[in-house]
């Protein structure tokens, strides 16, 4: 007979109850789970452990002496990709699909733990562990809002899953690796996107309304390399917002207060990441962070066109400058945005240096705010290389 797990004995939260981290909460689905045992040493937002979890997952954590590092965390290797035959419909190229289909299709995993949307809502996430490439295909596309990617965990022990490919954001990794021993798999294999300033639902729409011309014919949209929010619409009609345009005032209480709280902007425990920032604009930014995420990329490496990143410009003022503003709510008339969106698409940062701005826009902003809203917090939540990158500029009194 085998003996039942302590977590076994656990019971999952009920829909809608307090969630331990009580507001910080980024609904990463832990706790629809009876891995809610471990919560308190799992939860992102209760228990920051990313340099050891780096050390356990990857041999070894962040080196100080490099700024590549505390940026863009552990990795063997960084390059821009992007499909040769992109998939219609995906965010950007596809290349996550691309990946998940070809890891089922060869037989390495037995499941996939991804989101699709529900019939009614094209961004209402739905975790669901696909089996088909049909099922992960129907998974293409961000849905930009919290979404309970570990809430099918509990499903995965059940059906007898042993080897799993979960697609993730960083809260949901940090959780995932602090309970990946007790999941009882053969083998896991992890692959991250970047992720930063995620919402509601309801959040989403008030994004929506407040900087879209038609929020209800949205289909996807992006903050791009070029400064500006590209939504493409369902007639297939792209709308630019420069991002200097936003409606700041407004939206500064729209974000999540995770979001707020994260600094694990590049998802440092996936075994390789996907995302676009740090390469040129079409293109996908690739981290490879250990061996398992280079076996992840040769699979679909013959699909990809591939160059090196690249590092063009100075953030650092743009950065500093955009400290108070922020702060401030300041709202830049549209023709003064579009201008300064276009002098800055010219002269500003490109490749790995615009990934630092965004790193460091969001960083400085999300100290600031644990500052004020959780000073109790601000020691243990933020990271070293976190902290690191903040020191480098001048912060508004609190
Ligand atoms: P696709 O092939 O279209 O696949 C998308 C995958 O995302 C699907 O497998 C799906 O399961 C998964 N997914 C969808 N919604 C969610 C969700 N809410 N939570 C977890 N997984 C989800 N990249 C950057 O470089 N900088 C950013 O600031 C950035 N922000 C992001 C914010 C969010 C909320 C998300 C989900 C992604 C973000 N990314 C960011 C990653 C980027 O937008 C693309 O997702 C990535 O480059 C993969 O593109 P693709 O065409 O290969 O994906
Ligand atoms: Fe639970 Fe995840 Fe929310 Fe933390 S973030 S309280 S682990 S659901």
């Amino acid at each position: 007979m085998t003996a039942t797990a302590p977590h076994q004995k656990a019971r999952a939260l009920k829909p809608g109850s307090p969630r331990p981290a009580k507001a910080l909460c980024s609904e990463c689905g832990l706790c629809d789970t009876y891995y809610i045992h471990y919560v308190k040493e799992a939860c992102a937002f209760l228990n920051q452990q990313i340099a050891d979890l780096e050390a356990k997952t990857h041999g070894r954590s962040r080196n100080v002496e490099s700024e590549d590092d505390w940026y863009f965390g552990v990795h063997q290797e960084m390059m821009a990709a992007r499909k040769q035959e992109p998939i219609p419909g995906a965010q950007w190229t596809g290349i996550v699909s691309s990946l998940a289909c070809e890891m089922l299709t060869q037989n390495l995993v037995e499941g996939v733990v991804c989101v699709q949307n529900t019939p009614e809502d094209r961004f209402q996430p739905q975790v669901v562990i696909a089996r088909t490439p049909e099922e992960v295909l129907a998974a293409k596309v961000n849905k930009p809002t919290l979404s309970p990617n570990l809430s099918v965990l509990e499903a995965v022990e059940q059906a007898g899953l042993k080897r799993l490919l979960v697609i993730g954001v960083g809260c949901q990794i940090q959780a995932l690796r602090a309970v990946e021993k007790q999941l009882g798999l053969e083998k896991l294999y992890v692959l991250g996107t970047p992720c930063v300033d995620n919402v509601t639902r309801a959040g989403l729409q008030k994004f929506l309304e407040t900087t879209s011309r038609s929020p209800e014919t949205v289909v996807h949209y992006e903050f791009m390399q070029d400064f500006r929010v590209h939504f493409k619409h369902e007639d297939g009609s792209t709308e630019l917002v420069p991002f200097f345009g936003l409606k700041t005032n407004q939206l500064k209480d729209v974000f999540a207060p995770s979001c707020m709280s994260c600094f694990d902007y590049v998802n440092s425990l996936a075994d390789l990441v996907v995302g676009y920032m740090g390469a040129p604009f079409g293109w996908q930014w690739i981290v490879v962070r250990n061996q398992t995420g280079q076996e992840m990329l040769n699979l679909v490496r013959d699909q990809l066109d591939v160059q090196p990143v690249h590092s063009q410009g100075d953030r650092r003022q743009a950065v500093q400058q955009s400290i108070p503003a922020y702060d401030q709510g300041v709202t830049l008339p549209m023709w003064a945005a579009k201008l300064m969106g276009v002098v800055i698409e010219k002269i500003g940062p490109k490749g790995l240096e615009y990934a630092r701005f965004s790193i460091d826009s969001h960083f400085t902003r999300n100290y600031l705010y644990l500052r004020r809203q959780y000073p109790e917090k601000l020691e243990a939540q933020v990271p070293e290389y976190a902290k690191r990158i903040v020191a480098q500029y001048k912060l508004p009194p609190t």
